[in-house]
C-alpha cells in the first residue's frame, strides 16, 4: 500500500494517541487529538474491545505511522533486527530512530517528519560535511548532522528552530548557531522514543 495522503489527524485518533504529524499545531489546543479522541467513522465511537490480534496490529501502525514509512520498509527493519544477537524490540526501535529524516525532526530542523524528509531529499542537509539526500540513511554515533550553508537552507531550518517546543532527545546534542548542528552522541534507546511503544507487540505481529 502506498503513502497514506488523507488527513493526518485520523491517523492520530484511529491509533488513539498523538503521533505529532502536524508539526507546531500538534502542541497546541487546536491538536484534533485533544478535541476528539475516537475512532475516526461513523462508528468510532461504538468499536468495541479490541481482540488481541487488533492490539498487536495496531502497535505495529502507530509506529509505522509515527515514523511515516512503508509496509516494506517496516518487514525490512524487522527483519535485520530479528537477525541481530541483542534484544529485537531495541534494535528494531533504534533502525527507525536512526533514520536520517527522524533525526533531522528531532533535531528541529524540520517542524514535523514529512517537512524534516523534504529537507533531506532536496539536498539541504549534510552528514559529517557531505550532503546526504537519502531520509532513511542511518546516522551512527559520532556523526555530525548539519544545514548546507545557503540561505533558502538556513531560512527554512532557522524558522523550524524557532518554532521548536520539544526537547532534543538524549542521543542527540544540538549546537544552534548561525549554520546548527547536531551531534549524535550515542545509540538510541526506547527510552529516546518520543511515543510510549510496546516493541513486544510488534514483535509478535511480525512473527505470526
Ligand atoms: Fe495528531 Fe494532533 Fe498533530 Fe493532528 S494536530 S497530527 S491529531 S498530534
Amino acid at each position: 500500500m502506498g503513502r497514506f495522503t488523507g488527513p493526518v489527524c485520523r491517523l492520530c485518533r484511529r491509533e488513539g494517541t498523538k503521533l505529532f504529524l502536524k508539526g507546531t499545531r500538534c502542541d497546541t489546543d487546536k491538536c484534533a487529538f485533544e478535541r476528539h479522541r475516537a475512532s475516526p467513522g461513523m462508528q468510532g465511537a461504538l468499536r468495541g474491545k479490541p481482540t488481541d490480534f487488533s492490539l498487536h496490529l495496531r502497535e505495529k501502525q502507530k509506529v509505522k505511522r509515527y515514523y511515516g514509512v512503508l509496509e516494506r520498509q517496516f518487514r525490512r527493519y524487522f527483519d535485520i533486527a530479528s537477525r541481530s544477537s541483542i534484544n529485537t524490540g531495541e534494535v528494531l526501535m533504534s533502525l527507525l530512530e536512526r533514520r536520517l529524516d527522524n533525526v533531522v525532526y528531532r533535531l528541529g530542523f524540520g517542524r514535523s517528519r514529512s517537512q524534516a524528509r523534504q529537507l533531506v531529499r532536496h539536498g539541504h542537509i549534510l552528514v559529517n560535511g557531505k550532503r546526504v539526500d537519502i531520509p532513511s540513511y542511518q546516522v551512527r554515533p559520532g556523526d555530525v548532522v548539519s544545514v548546507k550553508n545557503r540561505a533558502k537552507s538556513l531560512q527554512a531550518v532557522q524558522a523550524a528552530l524557532s518554532e521548536r517546543q520539544s526537547d532534543v532527545p538524549d542521543f542527540l546534542n544540538l549546537v544552534p548557531g548561525d549554520v546548527p548542528e547536531g551531534h549524535v552522541l550515542r545509540d538510541p534507546t526506547l527510552d529516546d522514543v518520543g511515543i510510549p511503544v510496546q516493541p513486544q507487540l510488534i514483535i509478535e505481529f511480525c512473527s505470526r
